[in-house]
């Protein structure tokens, strides 16, 4: 097990004369077997980052150390990293023992050293009645096990992780997730876990990287990044649906924009609070969401369905946000204002 460390960490992607700025510069530590989820909208540089550290993609300008060591000019297989991508990439005509055994068998471990991780592995990740099979007799999250269990066999110093829970259906990318979970309860091994999926990143992580167009925006843990948003890209990505952010209105600081999640409004008898004109009501189970304008500016505000709020479309409601809840940030350069 190691940390992981980035100090200003450039990567250019040249195209003849032309040149592509994919991460401008990132420096952050990651401790000794943390899970960190690195989250953002596609393009923003996500798998840039991971490719780099897998040894995949060079690096343009600064440094990666695992642990100690600057792996910059280290070849992929002497970083002692495993890497578990979306699309799985098992050998269709070997087994799943061999598929998790083949990688040691290239490296010349002794059989019995083989088995012995293999078995372990298979116990944790619960494979051990499929160790026979072939690929094509596993479901997808069989499958998406198997590539795991390759990954933890080699006893690697980090785990990557590629989106590797984008082909499953939703189902099974819930079951995945706490399968994920628990093997970074038992192996402890610091992950870097790509994903463009918030609630992915919300659930697995220990600390959250938000990243936007290759900067960092945020780095912390779930709670900090849901209730203390660094700045307005933050504020709106994570948490669906996004938080509000409205100029003008009673209660909003002089200069700034006033964030305040749907969740934290609260309706309130008329004449009280912000007037809401309904635009559209969306029924999801257990709440409402209800989407209007307030003060020329779009609103959404969410309901428990035990609320017993039903109003029609053209009608006005009020709202008022809970004043413990409320969000301040510059308009020009999105930053948050005050703690
Ligand atoms: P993400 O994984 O967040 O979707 P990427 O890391 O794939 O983002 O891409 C980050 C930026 O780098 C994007 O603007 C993308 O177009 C660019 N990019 C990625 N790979 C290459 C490449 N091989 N050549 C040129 N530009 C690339």
């Amino acid at each position: 097990m190691a940390s992981l460390h980035f100090d200003n960490v450039i990567k250019r992607y040249e195209h003849g004369r032309q040149s592509v700025t994919a991460i401008h510069g990132l420096s952050v530590a990651i401790d000794d077997g943390e899970f960190v989820v690195i989250v953002g909208p596609s393009g923003c540089g996500k798998s840039t980052l991971l490719r780099m550290v897998a040894g995949l993609e060079p690096i343009s300008e600064g440094t990666i150390r695992i642990g100690e060591r600057v792996v910059n000019a280290l070849e992929p297989a002497e970083r002692d990293i495993a890497m578990v991508f979306q699309n799985y990439a098992l050998y269709p005509h070997m087994t799943v023992y061999d598929n998790m055994a083949y990688g040691l068998k290239l490296r010349g471990l002794p059989k019995a050293e083989i088995q012995r991780r293999v078995q372990q592995a298979a116990a944790i990740l619960e494979l051990g009645a499929l160790l026979q099979r072939k690929p094509r007799q596993l479901s997808g999250g069989q499958r998406q096990r198997v590539a795991m269990g390759r990954a933890i066999v080699r006893q690697p110093q980090v785990f990557l992780f590629d989106e590797p829970l984008s082909n499953l259906d939703a189902k099974l990318r819930v079951q995945t997730r706490l399968e994920i979970q628990k093997l970074h309860r038992e192996l402890g091994i610091t992950s870097l876990f790509v994903t463009h999926d918030q609630v992915e990143a919300m659930t697995l992580a220990q600390r959250v990287m938000v990243m936007n167009v290759g900067r960092m925006e945020q780095f912390g843990t779930p709670e900090q990044v849901y209730h203390r948003p660094a700045t307005t890209f933050v504020a709106t990505f994570i948490g669906s649906p996004a938080m509000n952010l409205l100029r003008d209105v009673p209660g909003a600081r002089a200069g700034a924009l006033l964030g305040v999640r749907p969740e934290h409004l609260r309706v309130v008898p008329a004449g009280d609070g912000w007037p809401v004109t309904v635009e559209a009501v969306e029924l999801l189970g257990a709440e409402r969401l209800i989407h209007g304008r307030t003060h020329g500016q779009p609103i959404t505000v969410r309901v428990a369905e035990s609320d017993d709020c039903h109003p029609a479309v053209g009608a006005t409601l009020h709202v008022r946000p809970l004043p413990d809840r409320l969000h301040h940030f510059d308009p020009d350069s999105g930053r948050r204002i005050g703690d």
